[in-house]
């Protein structure tokens, strides 16, 4: 064993593709077989550290908290506070930089806060790796692997780390991430000239390429920062992580209205020393302008409303990959989902098997042994059904899953379909492992879903070689010319009848696997597709039932009720995707329309988008055609979403509006070309992706719509003051003090608002929707306006008063915070009322009202604020005038939204119809009976 301070002494960079595999084996202390020793493998982990790319930070601490400064509002600040220093206001000055300073230091916690957030999310979606140590098969995560360790690579894989392969069959590696170039790279194991350039290396496979076919094993040359993709990724850092086209257009929007603002600023300041206004006033009157009409806060809130919402849906089992998906998901009009394992809780149970003509019922649930394949009423001599002991053998040779034990509990280490058929096996008294061993496997063609079988040779004691092969019912059928009847005497196959009895299983909502035997000469050691073709003889079929997973009939019903359209799209047989989709209510009136992948491959182009609109099911389709509906679909003006596992899925997922892929069970192909990952693989977190994605675009319009009345209404007070040439009501300081104060304690709130109650029930938002329709923007101008006559108003009163201007201007200051306390509770539905929305539903809303009130206590009462601020205390009575406004602009906007959508007052907040419960698969309904008598 290595002993601990011992390191490992890999060869300079880029050799081990001239080196023979025996020389990496040594060089490496591996062994090309059995892999590392556990130990071993533990020791070097420490020694090596995590297979991890360290997390690059392009932009350090001290840049990002500068480059908050880098805002066209920061500029004229800093100008400001020059200018006011200049006119000999220190304090003023002082507070300023302040303001600037404590402004910047808020931004930069909350990006980092918000990117922090959205990188531990991306890293959730671990890769997985198998891995050869002590001579067995274990899936790890890739993290753990280390240099020398011998790695498994299959179809759909990504590459966990450098590789240099020991065996390769038919291997081809997507390399793109790498060099750039997409053609898949064909792999094979012998050494290469030293001088052959990276690209070409042909017999080394590097993290981050996915295989796209073939399997193979390799050793471990490098890990994390040593990969090639590590020097790479420390080179170029990663990319912009926080950009979506919302916050570009967003970012745009406050630009453009900075300019106009700054302009309309000079202006004013130009106008009124032209009228022989004082320079100092009229510059601190335009200061005041720029500072409280640029809503600076926008874009910087948008951001958080997103990474918020990507938070809330990771929590939801949905990972977002792409941050752009947030927003997408709000607007999805249809979902085209897998039915096993998205639908159906993808665990199988044999429940009939047909062979010899005759229809065996099994009893038992789940991966358990206990249950019993039956003849009529008793338990199955399989020494009597000849055709039934060789349809499960099929099924347990043909199978390359195994069930475990762990904790008395059986687990699945493979294909739930596959143990479904090893169970089967052992409810008829045969036992898997000895079979293995009586008859071990030579070669083997693996299942792949556009092949739809898989067929394994095997060579008995007596040397007699069959392959077994199972696969879906029209295939085998096929290539079955015989079949076996009751007493085991191969007869012409009655392909009709083998219809029919598939149709009739599958008609039951059971998943039917047909299985055949094809006896080869005894010198076959190798399987190739045509050869057994024309030579099957069928043993007969196992039927297996998949309940629906009970949260996605709820999700299904909640999508119809939100006007998206539910699509299934499965490889299933075409009875048993209609079945479960009528469990599902798919399609109009509940009634499925079904197509097959035939059907579709016979439809023409121009007739697809009829085809296609007019279907709920889309039954033994072959990946390649999901891209040629998802285009479709598209071109009908749909936002898609789609599921995908598999590496064929990869174009669709591409080209989805939401490519969905399965965190279970899906390749990491899939989850590399998907937009969201789902952990679970439920369709329910789709739909809990799409109610949260809808809810982050409310919380976006609720925070503009809050928002932008602040701005307006005291952009309109000021130019008003410097119209009608009478004293500022609001100086610039304040204006920052409003500004930042409304902002951080109140209009952050709004981006923890809960999705509403009645999000799903509202047809989906088109994308192309602005965040801003006329009618709110009518309210915001109606809130506006009330500010600025409110502020106004009481300013001008209290000075009438013969009040001093800073009490006044106090008046006027905490009528803007009040009144935006009120508007608060209004925009906290942009439709519904207040009333139906409850106080304590986002339990930010009451911290940041109590935060809200004490700041404006000691912006009032305390002597240091008032010196800093320019403040003064005010008389208890004005409160009721400043109160009064809060509760009139309340009142006003509460009516305003009651006169455009009356029947949100009306009705009580929907909720959510629940599903009726499951109904009973009635071949078990069968079993039941069965049982009991
Ligand atoms: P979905 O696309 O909704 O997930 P699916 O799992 O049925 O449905 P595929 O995995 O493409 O889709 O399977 C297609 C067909 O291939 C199945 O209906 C079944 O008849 C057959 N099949 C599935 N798994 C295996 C397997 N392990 N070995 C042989 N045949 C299989």
């Amino acid at each position: 064993m290595a002993s601990p301070d011992r390191t490992l002494h890999p060869p300079p960079r880029g050799d081990h593709h001239e080196l023979p595999v025996h020389e990496v084996v040594l060089l490496l202390e591996t062994d090309h077989e059995r892999g590392l020793g556990l130990d071993e493998a533990a020791l070097r982990l420490e020694l090596e550290g995590p297979n991890a790319l360290p997390p690059v930070d392009r932009r350090g601490p001290l840049v990002r908290f500068l480059v908050q400064f880098h805002h066209p509002l920061i500029y004229v600040l800093l100008a400001a506070a020059v200018a006011t220093l200049l006119l000999g206001e220190v304090v003023d000055a002082g507070v300023i930089l302040a303001v600037v300073l404590i402004n910047a230091g808020i931004g930069f916690v909350q990006e980092t806060r918000a990117e922090q957030a959205l990188n531990a999310l991306m890293a959730m979606v671990r890769t997985q790796a198998t891995v050869v140590r002590d001579g067995v098969r274990r899936r790890i995560t890739s993290e753990d692997l280390v240099p020398g360790d011998l790695v498994v690579l299959e179809t759909g894989d990504r590459v966990p780390a450098d590789l240099r392969f020991v065996t390769a069959h038919e291997l081809q590696i997507d390399e793109s991430a790498l060099t750039g170039e997409s053609v898949p790279v064909e792999k094979v194991p012998m050494a290469l000239p030293a001088e052959t350039a990276l690209a070409d290396r042909a017999n080394m496979a590097y993290s981050g390429g996915l295989v796209t076919r073939g399997r193979g094993h390799g050793i471990v040359v490098a890990t994390g920062a040593d990969t090639e993709i590590g020097r790479i990724h420390r080179l170029v850092g990663e990319a912009e992580v926080l950009q979506t086209p919302l916050t570009r257009k967003i970012g745009r929007f406050s630009r453009v209205l900075t300019v106009i603002i700054l302009g309309l600023a000079a202006l004013a300041f130009a106008l009124g020393t032209v009228r022989g206004e004082p320079v100092d006033e009229m510059l601190t009157a335009a200061v005041a302008l720029a500072v409280g009409a640029i809503p600076e806060g926008l874009p910087a809130v948008v951001t958080i409303t997103l990474a918020i919402g990507v938070a809330r849906m990771a929590r939801r089992r949905a990972i977002i990959r792409r941050l752009p998906a947030v927003e997408t998901l709000g607007s999805t009009t249809v979902i085209c989902t897998d039915k096993t394992g998205t639908l159906t809780a993808n665990a199988m149970t044999v429940t009939t098997i047909v062979a010899g003509g005759r229809s065996h019922p099994v009893t038992g649930t789940g991966y358990a042994s206990e249950g019993q394949v039956l003849d009529d009423d008793d338990p199955a001599d399989l020494a009597r059904h000849p055709a039934l002991r060789e349809c499960l053998v099929a099924g347990a040779l043909c199978n390359d899953t195994h069930l475990t034990e762990t904790a008395g509990r059986r687990e699945v280490a493979g294909d739930p379909t596959e143990a479904a058929l090893l169970v089967a096996a052992e409810k008829a008294g045969l036992d898997p492992d000895q079979l293995r061993r009586r008859l071990p496997r030579l070669d083997a063609v693996p299942f792949d879903s556009e092949r739809r079988y898989m067929a394994t040779l095997h060579r008995d004691e007596s040397g007699r070689v069959v392959v077994y092969i199972k696969g879906a019912v029209e295939r085998l059928l096929d290539m079955a010319t015989h079949e076996l009847d009751r007493d085991g005497t191969v007869t012409a196959i009655d392909t009709d009848a083998g219809h029919a009895r598939a149709d009739e299983l599958a008609g039951r909502a059971l998943r039917v696997l047909a299985f055949g035997r094809a006896e080869m000469p005894a010198s076959t050691t190798a399987l190739t597709e045509g050869l057994i073709d024309g030579r099957v003889t069928l043993l007969g079929l196992q039927a297996m039932f998949d309940p629906p997973r009970p949260e996605a009939l709820t999700a299904v019903s909640a999508c119809r009720d939100a006007g998206i359209e539910v699509k299934m799209i499965t490889g299933d047989h075409a009875g048993t995707a209609r079945a479960i989709a009528e469990r599902f209510a798919l399609g109009h009136g509940g009634v499925p329309t079904v197509v097959t992948g035939t059907d579709l491959a016979a439809c023409p182009d121009e007739d697809l988008p009829e085809l296609v609109a007019g279907t709920a099911v889309f039954a033994r389709v072959s990946p390649e055609q999901k891209l040629r509906l998802v285009r479709s679909l598209q071109a009908a003006g749909h936002v898609v979403a789609m599921t995908g596992d598999g590496v064929n899925d990869a174009p669709a997922l591409r080209r989805a509006d939401i490519g969905v892929a399965m965190g279970e069970g899906g390749t990491e192909v899939a989850k590399e070309a998907a937009d969201m990952v789902l952990t679970d693989d439920d369709f329910a977190s789709i739909e809990a992706a799409v109610e949260e994605g809808r809810g982050v675009f409310d919380n976006l319009r609720k925070f503009i719509t809050f928002i932008l009345p602040t701005s307006i209404g005291q952009g309109l007070v000021i130019l008003a003051a410097i119209a009608l040439a009478t004293t500022l009501p609001i100086l610039p300081v304040q204006v920052l003090w409003v500004n930042m104060t409304t902002a951080v304690a109140l209009g952050l709130v709004l981006a923890f608002e809960p999705p509403e109650a009645d999000v799903m029930r509202r047809p989906p938002v088109p994308s192309s929707r602005p965040l801003l329709t006329r009618s709110l923007a009518g309210r915001i101008a109606l809130v506006s306006a009330l500010m600025l006559f409110g502020a106004f108003g009481l300013f001008e009163w209290a000075l009438g008063q013969d009040e001093p201007v800073a009490v006044a201007r106090t008046v006027a200051v905490n009528v803007f915070v009040v009144v935006q306390v009120a508007y608060l509770l209004n925009c906290r539905s942009l439709e519904r009322p207040m009333w139906r929305v409850g106080l304590f539903s986002n339990r930010w809303v009451p911290a940041g009202l109590t935060a809200m009130l004490g700041l404006q206590l000691l912006f009032t009462y305390a002597p240091w604020m008032n010196d800093l601020f320019h403040s003064a205390p005010i008389h208890p009575a004005w409160w009721l005038g400043i109160t009064g406004l809060g509760v009139v602009v309340f009142t006003v906007v509460e009516v305003e939204k009651w006169l455009r959508h009356p029947r949100h007052a009306r009705r009580a907040a929907p909720t959510r119809p629940r599903r009726p419960p499951t109904p009973v698969d009635p071949g078990r309904r069968h079993d039941r009976r069965t049982r009991a008598r």
